[in-house]
């Protein structure tokens, strides 16, 4: 397959007519980046690597993360995890309170807030060092130990934090947050402050297109939990867009506010994309179009 080629052509047509979208500037510190970046990594699961564009410039993956946060707790506790957030679409906005009130505090999955909240209130309870031993875990999937949390975001986000206090305050009432929320809220927000580069998410993903096992042969989850990651992803991991995604794209993947995308193909690559402004539904405009285009020239969606 010529994915240099494609990529490249692909991109030279996105520069030139970039699709319309906002910079996300409910965080302070996301507002302050250029709408102009663009990359585009990929690594396939021979090993092969193809970039483009910015791909080595850091950005503030946010919600991304969220499938970190999840594959650690569900490495943990397996199935018993589904006892405390579900696995279904949730078909409103990430950081909806209204489902919660009819549903008691379960929220509908591990990737819209309240879910990756109840998430971090899991990895509390079973971690020592919550906040250190996710940074570890994040760093020993792509052995790259440069791999860090902002703290400048965390401290911006925090600051305009209240819909995700409400949130947890919310879950809280119905005995679904078991542990202090201001070490449950830490643990989030930092989590949603780290920050990578096309290349290192690429790397860092690596283990969904690989069954479960990272490029350096560690195993990470089984085969059958691998597979229900990437099911949640396709079903849940573009907001209230999750439809439209798998509609267009063909994949399973996971979208941030900071402008990036992951997409898994499993057994075949990860592709990571950044271009920070958002379409309507909050989804990176640019990096849905260039996954539509790459996966409609390549031939190559799970359908
Ligand atoms: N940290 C963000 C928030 O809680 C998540 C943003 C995202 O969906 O990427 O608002």
């Amino acid at each position: 397959m010529r994915y240099q080629e494609i990529i490249n052509d692909i991109c030279h047509g996105l520069y030139q007519d970039p699709p319309k979208g906002e910079v996300a500037s409910y965080i302070p510190e996301l507002a302050k980046v250029s709408p102009d970046h663009f990359g585009v990594a990929m690594v396939t699961q021979t090993g092969d690597y193809f970039a483009s564009g910015d791909a080595e410039q850091r950005f503030s993956i946010q919600s991304i993360a969220k499938v970190l946060s999840l594959t650690l707790a569900y490495q943990h506790l397996d199935g018993k995890l589904w006892k405390r957030v579900g696995v279904e679409p949730s078909g409103t906005p990430f950081n909806s309170l209204v489902q919660l009130e009819r549903e008691e505090g379960i929220p509908r999955n591990p990737f819209i807030n309240a879910g990756a909240i109840v998430v971090c209130d899991v990895l509390i309870g079973l971690l020592k060092d919550p906040v250190n031993d996710l940074l570890k875990f994040v760093r020993s999937l792509s052995g790259n130990e440069t791999i860090n949390y902002n703290p400048v975001v965390a401290a911006s986000e925090r600051s305009e934090g209240y819909r995700n206090l409400a949130l947890t305050n919310f879950i809280r009432s119905f005995g679904n947050i078991h542990n202090d929320l201001d070490d449950v809220l830490d643990l989030y927000f930092n989590l949603c402050s780290l920050e990578m580069n096309c290349q290192e998410l690429a790397e860092t993903f690596f283990f969904l297109a690989n069954d479960g096992v990272t490029r350096a042969g560690k195993r990470i989850l089984t085969r059958s939990q691998t597979k229900r990651i990437n099911a949640i992803m396709l079903t849940c991991g573009f907001y209230d867009e999750a439809g439209d995604f798998a509609y267009r794209v063909g994949l399973p993947g996971k979208s941030g506010v900071g402008g990036g995308i992951v997409a898994i193909h499993p057994e075949e690559y990860v592709i990571a994309v950044w271009s920070p402004p958002l379409n309507p539904k909050g989804n990176s405009a640019r990096g849905v179009a260039f996954l539509e285009a790459f996966t409609t020239l390549t031939a190559s969606s799970i359908f």
